[in-house]
Protein backbone atom coordinates (compact mmCIF):
# COMPACT_ATOMS: atom_id res chain seq x y z
CA UNK A 1 0.00 0.00 0.00
CA UNK A 2 1.14 3.63 -0.83
CA UNK A 3 2.10 5.77 2.19
CA UNK A 4 1.34 9.10 2.40
CA UNK A 5 3.16 11.37 5.31
CA UNK A 6 1.74 14.30 6.47
CA UNK A 7 2.58 14.81 9.65
CA UNK A 8 5.77 16.75 9.05
CA UNK A 9 5.12 19.01 12.24
CA UNK A 10 5.49 16.13 14.38
CA UNK A 11 8.83 14.78 12.94
CA UNK A 12 10.58 14.79 9.72
CA UNK A 13 12.55 12.38 7.80
CA UNK A 14 16.17 13.06 7.83
CA UNK A 15 17.88 14.45 4.60
CA UNK A 16 20.21 12.01 3.03
CA UNK A 17 23.15 14.37 2.74
CA UNK A 18 22.14 15.50 6.52
CA UNK A 19 22.78 11.73 7.58
CA UNK A 20 26.11 11.57 5.14
CA UNK A 21 27.15 15.11 6.46
CA UNK A 22 26.61 13.03 10.25
CA UNK A 23 28.63 9.81 9.59
CA UNK A 24 31.93 10.26 10.48
CA UNK A 25 31.25 11.97 13.41
CA UNK A 26 29.82 8.41 14.93
CA UNK A 27 32.65 6.32 13.53
CA UNK A 28 36.09 7.86 12.33
CA UNK A 29 35.82 11.28 13.99
CA UNK A 30 33.73 10.25 16.97
CA UNK A 31 36.49 12.71 19.67
CA UNK A 32 34.83 14.73 22.19
CA UNK A 33 34.75 18.33 21.37
CA UNK A 34 36.60 19.26 24.64
CA UNK A 35 39.63 17.32 24.07
CA UNK A 36 42.80 18.57 22.70
CA UNK A 37 43.93 16.00 20.62
CA UNK A 38 43.29 15.86 16.95
CA UNK A 39 39.86 13.41 17.20
CA UNK A 40 38.80 15.66 19.40
CA UNK A 41 39.96 19.21 17.86
CA UNK A 42 38.39 17.91 14.58
CA UNK A 43 35.05 17.33 16.45
CA UNK A 44 35.40 20.52 18.21
CA UNK A 45 36.21 22.25 14.70
CA UNK A 46 32.70 20.73 12.83
CA UNK A 47 30.79 21.50 15.98
CA UNK A 48 31.79 25.28 15.19
CA UNK A 49 30.95 25.45 11.74
CA UNK A 50 27.89 23.79 12.29
CA UNK A 51 27.16 26.96 15.08
CA UNK A 52 28.18 29.19 12.66
CA UNK A 53 25.75 27.71 9.57
CA UNK A 54 22.76 27.66 12.60
CA UNK A 55 23.93 31.39 13.85
CA UNK A 56 23.76 33.09 9.91
CA UNK A 57 20.68 31.45 9.54
CA UNK A 58 18.60 33.00 11.99
CA UNK A 59 20.65 36.44 11.46
CA UNK A 60 22.49 35.88 14.95
CA UNK A 61 25.50 38.57 15.19
CA UNK A 62 27.79 36.49 17.16
CA UNK A 63 28.07 32.06 16.40
CA UNK A 64 28.44 31.85 20.51
CA UNK A 65 24.89 33.58 20.85
CA UNK A 66 23.72 29.75 20.14
CA UNK A 67 23.98 27.13 22.09
CA UNK A 68 23.14 23.38 20.97
CA UNK A 69 20.51 21.85 23.21
CA UNK A 70 19.26 18.32 23.43
CA UNK A 71 15.54 19.72 21.40
CA UNK A 72 13.11 22.53 20.97
CA UNK A 73 11.74 21.18 25.01
CA UNK A 74 15.38 21.41 26.33
CA UNK A 75 15.81 24.94 24.68
CA UNK A 76 12.34 26.18 25.81
CA UNK A 77 13.55 25.13 29.62
CA UNK A 78 16.70 26.87 29.75
CA UNK A 79 15.07 30.02 28.20
CA UNK A 80 12.35 30.56 30.94
CA UNK A 81 13.68 28.52 34.04
CA UNK A 82 17.22 30.64 32.91
CA UNK A 83 16.05 34.05 32.97
CA UNK A 84 13.54 33.61 35.71
CA UNK A 85 16.29 32.57 38.17
CA UNK A 86 18.81 35.20 37.00
CA UNK A 87 16.54 38.07 36.96
CA UNK A 88 14.74 37.15 40.39
CA UNK A 89 15.90 40.49 42.26
CA UNK A 90 13.99 42.24 39.18
CA UNK A 91 10.71 40.56 39.55
CA UNK A 92 8.76 36.80 39.24
CA UNK A 93 6.16 37.77 37.11
CA UNK A 94 6.25 35.79 32.97
CA UNK A 95 4.12 36.47 30.49
CA UNK A 96 3.26 34.13 27.71
CA UNK A 97 0.31 32.88 25.81
CA UNK A 98 -2.42 29.83 26.34
CA UNK A 99 -1.70 28.37 22.84
CA UNK A 100 2.21 27.59 23.92
CA UNK A 101 4.14 24.00 22.99
CA UNK A 102 3.50 22.42 26.65
CA UNK A 103 7.41 22.71 26.74
CA UNK A 104 6.60 26.24 27.56
CA UNK A 105 3.36 25.57 29.57
CA UNK A 106 4.97 23.20 32.13
CA UNK A 107 7.92 24.80 32.35
CA UNK A 108 5.65 27.94 33.35
CA UNK A 109 3.76 25.41 35.70
CA UNK A 110 6.87 24.34 37.11
CA UNK A 111 7.88 28.24 37.32
CA UNK A 112 4.81 28.76 39.42
CA UNK A 113 5.24 25.70 41.80
CA UNK A 114 8.59 28.22 42.33
CA UNK A 115 7.00 30.76 43.08
CA UNK A 116 6.97 32.72 40.02
CA UNK A 117 3.51 34.52 38.53
CA UNK A 118 2.44 33.42 35.15
CA UNK A 119 -0.31 35.64 32.82
CA UNK A 120 -1.17 32.83 30.00
CA UNK A 121 -2.66 35.63 27.59
CA UNK A 122 -5.75 34.59 25.34
CA UNK A 123 -6.13 34.61 21.68
CA UNK A 124 -8.74 35.37 19.42
CA UNK A 125 -10.47 32.78 17.08
CA UNK A 126 -7.44 32.14 14.86
CA UNK A 127 -5.30 31.84 17.22
CA UNK A 128 -3.43 34.95 17.17
CA UNK A 129 -2.28 36.88 20.11
CA UNK A 130 -2.65 40.19 20.17
CA UNK A 131 -0.16 42.56 21.31
CA UNK A 132 -2.09 45.03 22.97
CA UNK A 133 -2.60 41.91 25.10
CA UNK A 134 0.95 41.51 26.09
CA UNK A 135 1.26 45.49 27.08
CA UNK A 136 -1.45 45.42 29.23
CA UNK A 137 -0.57 42.26 31.06
CA UNK A 138 3.35 43.79 31.41
CA UNK A 139 3.45 45.09 35.43
CA UNK A 140 7.05 45.88 37.09
CA UNK A 141 7.37 42.51 37.91
CA UNK A 142 7.99 41.92 34.39
CA UNK A 143 11.00 39.82 33.40
CA UNK A 144 10.46 37.59 31.04
CA UNK A 145 7.81 37.56 27.71
CA UNK A 146 7.48 34.03 25.56
CA UNK A 147 5.07 33.94 22.83
CA UNK A 148 5.51 31.08 19.95
CA UNK A 149 6.42 32.14 16.63
CA UNK A 150 4.09 29.79 14.57
CA UNK A 151 2.10 27.37 16.85
CA UNK A 152 2.63 23.53 16.19
CA UNK A 153 -1.31 22.55 15.90
CA UNK A 154 -2.87 25.06 13.84
CA UNK A 155 -0.41 26.90 11.85
CA UNK A 156 -0.87 30.77 12.98
CA UNK A 157 2.19 32.92 12.92
CA UNK A 158 2.36 35.26 15.48
CA UNK A 159 2.89 38.90 15.15
CA UNK A 160 6.14 38.54 16.96
CA UNK A 161 7.91 41.80 15.52
CA UNK A 162 4.69 43.58 17.29
CA UNK A 163 5.34 42.19 20.34
CA UNK A 164 9.20 42.56 20.24
CA UNK A 165 8.38 46.33 20.13
CA UNK A 166 6.55 46.59 23.12
CA UNK A 167 9.24 44.22 24.98
CA UNK A 168 12.12 46.46 23.95
CA UNK A 169 10.17 49.31 24.97
CA UNK A 170 9.61 48.26 28.22
CA UNK A 171 13.40 46.52 28.87
CA UNK A 172 11.91 43.36 29.14
CA UNK A 173 13.29 40.21 27.55
CA UNK A 174 11.75 38.31 24.57
CA UNK A 175 11.51 35.18 24.16
CA UNK A 176 10.29 32.98 21.00
CA UNK A 177 9.69 28.89 20.26
CA UNK A 178 10.66 28.80 16.44
CA UNK A 179 10.56 25.32 16.65
CA UNK A 180 8.14 24.76 14.10
CA UNK A 181 9.13 27.98 12.04
CA UNK A 182 12.89 27.39 11.50
CA UNK A 183 13.66 26.32 8.13
CA UNK A 184 9.67 27.06 6.66
CA UNK A 185 9.57 30.70 6.95
CA UNK A 186 12.01 33.46 7.36
CA UNK A 187 13.40 33.65 11.08
CA UNK A 188 15.77 36.65 11.76
CA UNK A 189 16.61 37.10 15.55
CA UNK A 190 17.09 40.92 14.32
CA UNK A 191 13.92 41.35 12.52
CA UNK A 192 11.92 40.00 14.86
CA UNK A 193 14.01 41.74 18.02
CA UNK A 194 13.91 38.33 19.86
CA UNK A 195 16.04 38.21 22.98
CA UNK A 196 15.84 34.34 23.12
CA UNK A 197 14.77 31.84 20.46
CA UNK A 198 14.61 27.68 20.61
CA UNK A 199 14.81 25.50 17.61
CA UNK A 200 15.11 22.12 17.13
CA UNK A 201 16.65 20.09 14.18
CA UNK A 202 14.01 17.17 13.89
CA UNK A 203 11.45 19.18 12.55
CA UNK A 204 13.60 20.36 9.31
CA UNK A 205 14.70 17.65 7.97
CA UNK A 206 17.73 17.06 10.77
CA UNK A 207 18.09 14.46 13.64
CA UNK A 208 16.02 14.20 16.83
CA UNK A 209 17.38 14.72 19.95
CA UNK A 210 19.32 18.40 19.72
CA UNK A 211 18.36 21.59 19.08
CA UNK A 212 19.26 25.05 19.89
CA UNK A 213 18.65 28.34 21.93
CA UNK A 214 19.69 31.83 20.85
CA UNK A 215 20.96 33.70 23.55
CA UNK A 216 21.50 37.46 22.18
CA UNK A 217 24.62 38.82 23.67
CA UNK A 218 24.47 40.52 27.21
CA UNK A 219 21.29 38.54 28.05
CA UNK A 220 21.15 37.51 32.11
CA UNK A 221 20.59 33.63 31.89
CA UNK A 222 21.49 30.77 34.66
CA UNK A 223 23.10 27.68 33.06
CA UNK A 224 19.81 25.22 32.64
CA UNK A 225 22.45 21.97 33.26
CA UNK A 226 25.24 22.23 35.37
CA UNK A 227 28.38 20.54 35.20
CA UNK A 228 31.21 20.75 33.02
CA UNK A 229 31.97 23.88 30.75
CA UNK A 230 30.55 22.93 27.13
CA UNK A 231 29.08 25.65 25.32
CA UNK A 232 30.58 28.88 26.93
CA UNK A 233 29.37 27.15 30.19
CA UNK A 234 25.57 27.92 29.61
CA UNK A 235 25.01 24.17 28.91
CA UNK A 236 26.99 21.49 30.50
CA UNK A 237 27.29 17.77 28.86
CA UNK A 238 29.30 16.37 25.92
CA UNK A 239 28.40 17.52 23.48
CA UNK A 240 26.05 15.67 20.59
CA UNK A 241 28.79 16.40 18.20
CA UNK A 242 26.96 14.09 15.28
CA UNK A 243 23.24 16.19 16.01
CA UNK A 244 25.03 19.52 15.97
CA UNK A 245 26.51 18.61 12.51
CA UNK A 246 23.44 17.30 11.36
CA UNK A 247 21.65 20.30 12.81
CA UNK A 248 23.67 22.31 11.12
CA UNK A 249 23.76 20.82 7.57
CA UNK A 250 19.82 20.98 8.00
CA UNK A 251 19.80 24.82 7.67
CA UNK A 252 22.22 25.19 5.31
CA UNK A 253 20.11 23.09 2.87
CA UNK A 254 17.27 24.84 4.50
CA UNK A 255 18.72 28.34 3.37
CA UNK A 256 18.63 27.73 -0.15
CA UNK A 257 15.44 25.47 -0.32
CA UNK A 258 13.35 27.52 2.10
CA UNK A 259 11.56 29.54 -0.59
CA UNK A 260 10.67 27.87 -3.34
CA UNK A 261 9.24 25.08 -1.13
CA UNK A 262 7.10 27.30 1.23
CA UNK A 263 5.77 28.49 -2.22
CA UNK A 264 4.85 24.64 -3.33
CA UNK A 265 3.67 23.31 0.11
CA UNK A 266 1.41 26.88 0.73
CA UNK A 267 -0.18 26.00 -3.08
CA UNK A 268 -0.64 22.18 -2.02
CA UNK A 269 -1.81 23.38 1.43
CA UNK A 270 -4.76 25.69 0.20
CA UNK A 271 -5.72 22.95 -2.65
CA UNK A 272 -6.19 20.05 0.48
CA UNK A 273 -8.13 23.21 2.62
CA UNK A 274 -10.34 24.20 -0.30
CA UNK A 275 -11.14 20.64 -1.39
CA UNK A 276 -12.02 19.43 2.56
CA UNK A 277 -14.05 22.40 2.82
CA UNK A 278 -16.13 21.65 -0.72
CA UNK A 279 -16.00 18.37 -0.42
CA UNK A 280 -17.43 17.52 2.83
CA UNK A 281 -20.38 19.37 4.55
CA UNK A 282 -19.82 20.60 8.46
CA UNK A 283 -16.41 21.14 8.20
CA UNK A 284 -14.33 24.15 9.27
CA UNK A 285 -10.86 25.63 8.58
CA UNK A 286 -9.03 26.15 12.19
CA UNK A 287 -6.30 28.47 12.82
CA UNK A 288 -5.70 32.12 10.46
CA UNK A 289 -6.45 31.77 6.87
CA UNK A 290 -3.54 33.75 5.78
CA UNK A 291 -1.07 33.95 8.46
CA UNK A 292 -0.05 30.13 8.35
CA UNK A 293 2.50 28.07 8.12
CA UNK A 294 2.87 26.39 4.60
CA UNK A 295 2.47 22.86 5.01
CA UNK A 296 -0.20 23.28 7.92
CA UNK A 297 -3.97 22.02 7.33
CA UNK A 298 -5.91 21.68 10.29
CA UNK A 299 -9.64 21.23 9.89
CA UNK A 300 -12.82 20.15 12.16
CA UNK A 301 -14.65 17.80 10.46
CA UNK A 302 -17.87 17.92 12.89
CA UNK A 303 -19.56 14.70 14.29
CA UNK A 304 -16.71 12.74 13.77
CA UNK A 305 -14.19 12.08 16.09
CA UNK A 306 -10.64 13.04 15.18
CA UNK A 307 -9.36 9.66 16.66
CA UNK A 308 -11.91 7.51 14.34
CA UNK A 309 -10.79 9.44 10.98
CA UNK A 310 -6.85 9.03 11.78
CA UNK A 311 -7.20 5.33 11.95
CA UNK A 312 -9.47 5.00 9.11
CA UNK A 313 -6.88 7.34 7.37
CA UNK A 314 -3.88 5.20 8.87
CA UNK A 315 -5.99 2.01 7.63
CA UNK A 316 -5.28 3.29 3.63
CA UNK A 317 -1.63 4.38 4.29
CA UNK A 318 -1.92 8.26 5.27
CA UNK A 319 -0.19 9.19 8.57
CA UNK A 320 -2.05 12.60 10.22
CA UNK A 321 -2.82 13.90 13.83
CA UNK A 322 -5.63 15.23 15.83
CA UNK A 323 -6.53 17.50 18.18
CA UNK A 324 -7.27 15.56 20.68
CA UNK A 325 -4.42 14.76 23.35
CA UNK A 326 -4.22 11.24 25.64
CA UNK A 327 -3.74 12.43 29.02
CA UNK A 328 -4.47 9.93 31.96
CA UNK A 329 -5.79 7.64 29.68
CA UNK A 330 -8.97 10.68 28.52
CA UNK A 331 -8.79 11.92 25.83
CA UNK A 332 -8.65 16.03 26.41
CA UNK A 333 -9.56 18.05 23.48
CA UNK A 334 -6.76 20.54 22.30
CA UNK A 335 -5.81 23.50 24.54
CA UNK A 336 -4.95 25.24 21.27
CA UNK A 337 -8.77 24.44 19.79
CA UNK A 338 -10.65 25.39 22.80
CA UNK A 339 -8.37 28.57 23.47
CA UNK A 340 -9.32 29.52 19.67
CA UNK A 341 -12.96 29.14 21.70
CA UNK A 342 -13.45 26.06 19.56
CA UNK A 343 -16.03 24.25 21.71
CA UNK A 344 -14.41 20.82 22.61
CA UNK A 345 -16.68 18.15 20.65
CA UNK A 346 -15.79 20.44 17.39
CA UNK A 347 -12.01 19.92 19.00
CA UNK A 348 -12.51 16.52 18.73
CA UNK A 349 -13.67 16.36 15.29
CA UNK A 350 -9.79 18.02 14.06
CA UNK A 351 -7.42 16.31 12.08
CA UNK A 352 -4.01 18.28 11.28
CA UNK A 353 -2.47 17.73 7.84
CA UNK A 354 1.28 18.86 8.36
CA UNK A 355 2.58 18.39 4.56
CA UNK A 356 6.43 18.38 3.22
CA UNK A 357 9.08 17.63 1.18
CA UNK A 358 8.13 14.26 0.07
CA UNK A 359 4.59 15.96 -0.67
CA UNK A 360 3.67 16.11 -3.86
CA UNK A 361 0.24 16.88 -5.63
CA UNK A 362 -0.98 13.72 -5.65
CA UNK A 363 -0.60 13.10 -2.19
CA UNK A 364 -3.48 15.84 -1.85
CA UNK A 365 -6.01 14.18 -4.58
CA UNK A 366 -5.54 10.73 -2.63
CA UNK A 367 -6.76 12.66 0.74
CA UNK A 368 -8.99 14.46 -0.97
CA UNK A 369 -10.13 11.12 -2.65
CA UNK A 370 -10.65 9.01 0.42
CA UNK A 371 -11.38 11.43 3.13
CA UNK A 372 -15.20 12.41 2.23
CA UNK A 373 -15.77 8.56 2.01
CA UNK A 374 -14.12 7.86 5.53
CA UNK A 375 -15.96 10.95 6.71
CA UNK A 376 -19.56 9.70 5.00
CA UNK A 377 -18.90 6.07 6.83
CA UNK A 378 -18.59 7.35 10.23
CA UNK A 379 -20.82 9.74 9.83
CA UNK A 380 -23.50 7.07 9.42
CA UNK A 381 -22.76 5.93 12.71
CA UNK A 382 -23.43 9.69 14.17
CA UNK A 383 -27.00 10.40 14.90
CA UNK A 384 -26.24 14.31 16.03
CA UNK A 385 -24.92 14.11 11.96
CA UNK A 386 -28.07 12.38 11.11
CA UNK A 387 -30.62 14.47 13.03
CA UNK A 388 -28.33 18.36 11.54
CA UNK A 389 -28.92 17.18 8.14
CA UNK A 390 -32.49 16.88 8.53
N1 LIG B 1 7.89 23.67 20.68
C1 LIG B 1 7.07 23.41 19.64
C2 LIG B 1 6.25 24.52 19.07
C3 LIG B 1 6.98 22.13 19.12
O1 LIG B 1 6.16 21.88 18.10
C4 LIG B 1 7.78 21.09 19.70
C5 LIG B 1 7.68 19.71 19.20
O2 LIG B 1 6.71 19.29 18.65
C6 LIG B 1 8.63 21.42 20.76
C7 LIG B 1 8.66 22.71 21.23
C8 LIG B 1 9.52 20.40 21.38
O3 LIG B 1 10.60 20.13 20.54
P1 LIG B 1 11.47 18.77 20.73
O4 LIG B 1 10.65 17.67 20.19
O5 LIG B 1 12.71 19.01 19.93
O6 LIG B 1 11.77 18.65 22.18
Amino acid sequence: MKRIYLDHAATTAVRPEVVQAMLPYFSERFGNASTLYSYGQEAGQAMEEARNITARFIGAGKPQEVAFTSGGTEADNFALCGVAWANQKKGNHIITSSIEHHAVLNTCKFLEKMGFKVTYLPVDEYGSVDPQDVKKAITDKTVLISIMHANNEVGTIEPIAEISEIAKEKGIYFHTDAVQSLGHIPVNVDELQVDLLSASAHKLYGPKGVGMLYIRKGIRIEPFLHGGDQENRRRASTENVAGIVGFGKACELAATSMEEESVRLASLRDKLIKGIIEKIDFSQLNGHPTRRLPGNVNVSVKYVEGESMLLKLDSKGICASSGSACTSSILEPSHVLTAMGIPPDVAHSSLRFSLGRENIEEDVDYVLEVLPDIVKGLRLMSPLYQEKRG
